[in-house]
């Protein structure tokens, strides 16, 4: 299984990074994608992916503080997405809910954070709450072919069908296994297994059997286990499909000889 988004470079894993990897690692997760929210964290998750074999990375602003944007920031986001191991640019997207930047500041920041992804062929991991018409319209008016996924997705199943029209995946993290979360449900039953990767969101959204606790990786298979009854398949052909998406998407597949040379 493959935590296609992650945030491993937050303080709650200052005391036991080491053993929230070994963990995620018995459990079946062979790679982790830790996700960066701001200039910091985007070095920090650059660090890491550096550091740890089974751990890449993304770099960008999250729309909460896209107030902080500027072209120093910016500069550092192209530098760092020219590593080897940094596979997309984000988390970007828009945060009506939260609302703790200007929206236009969160639009603009979007827009060159989609430009950053482009000028490096990588694709861009979308951070989008109660936003959906915005995000779509933004997605749309690009005229030009986007790759990325929506991250712990929370819009309608008709949200999820004009998205996944543009060409993304979708992801579903714990909140899928909520007993109240009957509707969000409904939404994964709309789309294929076919459209979606794994993730956590960790440490946020601990899957229901450890919800209010702190989230880490290794509680993926939760979700899986959550997808495989909602499709009524088994855990190893949601750990299949997912993990074929999320290395194609990220281009992170098995590395070739030239790679290990
Ligand atoms: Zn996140």
């Amino acid at each position: 299984m493959i935590d296609t988004h992650c945030h491993l470079d937050f303080p709650d894993y200052h005391e036991d990074l080491d053993q929230v990897i070994e963990r995620a690692g018995q459990a079946g997760v062979e790679k982790m994608i830790t996700i960066g929210i701001d200039a910091p964290s985007s070095r920090a998750a650059a660090a890491l992916a550096r550091e740890r074999l089974n751990v890449y990375a993304a770099v960008g602003l999250h729309p909460n503080s896209a107030a902080e944007a500027d072209e120093n920031l910016w500069r550092e986001i192209d530098d760092l997405a020219a590593e080897r191991k940094v596979v997309a640019v984000g988390e970007t997207g828009l945060d009506y809910y939260r609302n703790r930047a200007p929206r236009d500041a969160q639009r603009r920041a979007f827009l060159r954070q989609i430009d950053i992804a482009a000028g490096h062929d990588l694709p861009v991991v979308i951070h989008c709450r109660q936003a959906y018409d915005d995000c779509y319209d933004i997605l749309r008016g690009l005229g030009r072919p986007l790759r990325g996924v929506m991250h712990c997705f929370s819009g309608s199943a008709e949200d999820a069908r004009r998205f996944l029209d543009l060409g993304l995946l979708l992801s579903f993290g714990g909140p899928v296994t909520f007993p109240n979360a009957e509707e969000l449900r409904g939404v994964v039953r709309s789309v294929r297994p076919e459209d979606l990767m794994l993730e956590t969101d960790a440490p946020f959204l601990a899957p229901q059997a450890f919800r209010g606790t702190r989230n880490e990786p290794a509680y993926v298979r939760y979700i899986a286990r959550a997808l495989a009854r909602l499709y009524d398949l088994s855990l190893h052909d949601i750990d299949r499909i997912t993990t074929l998406n999320a290395n194609r998407l990220f281009g992170i597949g098995p590395p070739d000889s030239a790679e290990t040379a």
